[in-house]
């Protein structure tokens, strides 16, 4: 579990070797210091709206505090339905801006993305064989949480909004479990458009270097052989090219193993709680841009329009091969077979890469009189670095012909109407022989996180058991585009699972229990009756001694073995049809 992972606490590496940040940008330049409020944001789409027939402002849904959450779609000619624009022949990005609204500087490049698309001959172009959607701001409760502060790290703008949603929900870790209204739309956007590439935007937290911009890909090893070979061999080395060409230091986003580079870096495994493991989930590459927090606010904002760019130039050029990967992606994640539903860094691997920091030492604190760590901006740095960016799959579960809910968990069958996943009914009463996971030890986090009291290292063990299905029950058949995003839900064993968010957590508590003077003589018979009872009990006490002391805990033992004890305890109630 990576639960200390914070996908804004990057520093990076690199590839580009250019020293300093310069722009040479042309007319399409961001400058200032200073990004819009929400009501401003929305004013300049409707206004793009209203003076360009290739664009619409839609609306997508509601915020968690009641305000609409807008979609930004620039068509150029092939309508505002993702029918009408697969028709025309075109793919479609999808960017989402403001999920963190302390890190606007997707939200103006985006309004200078949309501009320039439009309005700019040189960038007109870049719409032959692209449609694209822009959520201007994501999170508007947030947004409207302005101060100057509350990214105490930051290096401008000199206003912005606030991380946590109306809610105090960090959107970008409630895409599988939706407890927002947020998350409600966004998902919905994404089903019904199905984009071909997702970007989400954010600033930095973390160390110093020389980068202006540090990518987030999703992690690559996860994705359909297809779509991997498509993200390492035309994607990134293409969006890298044009970065360089503009001049702007980019590298991949990465977390520290220690606070100074030197030791090494590891790439980040984005699970299906964030957008971008969330759209890897449906063949759909993702990558979050991660300007650097220190660089100015200007500098950040122009570095994410430039990448923005650069990534529709990825998609003008390679138009059919990104639809080929895609399609052959959808085929492989619909056939049977055994599935990973976990990933593991592999640290038996890594790369030496050229990481452009900066010296880096040790000084007294002026407030602790500790040692405190400090970079000399004055000092640059080029230096091979350890990279580990390999994961391979921790579990792996064959996948089933089908999964069996049974209607009193209407919670996650909802859910997963809602991301799409197509729900059966069972049409009358139907005893059906199953496999049942029933869950064993596993672990809880202390504190709240993110809503939930989340759970990791699951046991679950299956067998397998006839059960009584009534109608209305719900039946997932498998065979689908949705499959990995099935599994990854249902297998409680998986990281995102609503088994680890805890949606079943009712299932986990014993609902009755015996008095220990009324079920002696009850616990005397049956072992009187039962042989094999008897034995198991026998050599229970005999190699137990603490059991052997503990009257209660015998009692227990025979309660949990007879027919008095609850047979539903623990019984995981997602069923498993075997088949595939
Ligand atoms: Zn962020």
């Amino acid at each position: 579990m990576h639960l200390s992972f914070h996908p804004c606490r990057h520093v990076v590496l690199g590839i580009a070797l250019f020293a300093q940040q310069q722009f040479t940008l042309g007319q399409w330049v961001f400058q200032g210091d200073s990004t819009p409020t929400w009501e401003q944001v929305v004013g300049r789409y409707k206004a793009l709206d209203q003076q360009h027939r290739m664009a619409r402002l839609l609306e997508i849904g509601k915020d968690d505090n009641g305000s609409p959450i807008h979609l930004f779609v620039i068509a150029d000619g092939s309508g505002f339905t993702p029918d009408s624009v697969r028709a025309s022949g075109k793919n479609i990005l999808f960017i989402n801006n403001g999920i963190h609204p302390g890190e606007p500087d997707g939200v103006d490049a985006s309004l200078l993305l949309a501009k320039a698309l439009m309005e700019s001959d040189q960038y007109m172009g870049l719409l032959a064989h692209t449609a694209v959607c822009i959520v201007p701001m994501y999170n508007v409760g947030g947004s409207q949480q302005r101060s100057c502060c509350s990214r105490a790290n930051q290096n401008g703008p000199a206003e912005y909004g606030f991380r946590g949603n109306a809610r105090n929900l960090d959107l970008n870790r409630d895409m599988v479990k939706m407890d927002s209204r947020n998350a409600e739309a966004l998902v919905a956007a994404l089903r019904y458009w199905d984009p071909d590439l997702f970007i989400d935007t954010h600033t930095t937290d973390g160390a110093d270097h020389r980068y202006t911009m540090n990518l987030l890909l999703t992690q690559d090893d996860k994705l359909e052989e297809p779509l991997k070979a498509f993200a390492q061999q035309v994607l990134v080395p293409g969006l890298y090219n044009w970065m360089d060409r503009k001049e702007i230091l980019m590298g991949p986003y990465y977390e520290g193993v220690h606070e100074v580079p030197d030791s090494g870096l590891v790439g980040f495994n984005d699970t299906p709680r964030y957008t971008t493991g969330y759209t890897g989930l449906f063949q759909c590459i993702g990558f979050m841009s991660e300007a650097h927090m220190l660089k100015p606010f200007a500098d950040r904002v122009n570095a994410t329009f430039q990448l923005q760019l650069a990534t529709l130039s990825v998609m003008n050029e390679n138009t059919e091969a990104l639809k080929s990967a895609r399609a052959k992606a959808k085929a492989m994640a619909a056939s049977p077979g055994k599935f990973a539903i976990d990933w593991k860094l592999d640290t038996a691997y890594h790369e030496e890469i050229l990481f452009h920091g900066y010296m880096a030492g040790y000084k007294p604190s002026a407030v602790s009189k500790l040692p405190r760590l400090y970079f000399d901006r004055s000092r640059p740095r080029d230096m091979m670095v350890p990279w580990q960016d390999k994961y391979v799959p921790d579990l792996r579960v064959v996948k089933p012909s089908a999964y069996v809910i049974r209607q009193a968990w209407r919670q996650v069958i909802q859910r997963l109407e809602k991301h799409g996943v197509l729900i059966e009914r069972y049409s009358a009463d139907t005893v059906l022989t199953v496999e049942a996971y029933r869950i064993g030890k596993f672990e809880t986090v202390k504190q709240p996180f993110e809503g939930h009291y989340l759970h990791y290292s699951v046991e679950a063990v299956p067998a397998s058991i006839p059960v009584q299905l009534q109608a209305g029950d719900a039946i997932v058949r498998m065979g689908k585009e949705t499959d990995r995003f099935v599994m990854e839900t249902l297998e409680p064993q998986a990281p995102d699972s609503w088994f680890a968010w805890g949606f079943f957590d009712s299932v986990l508590q014993q609902k009755e229990w015996f008095s220990p003077f009324v079920f002696e003589d009850k616990a005397a018979e049956l072992l009187a009756k039962d042989p094999a009872l008897r034995e198991a009990f026998d050599a229970r006490r005999a190699n137990d001694p603490a059991f052997a002391e503990d009257g209660w805990a015998q009692l227990y033992f025979i309660y949990q073995r007879s027919p008095y004890f609850e047979p539903g305890h623990k019984v995981y109630p997602v069923y498993r049809i075997p088949g595939l």
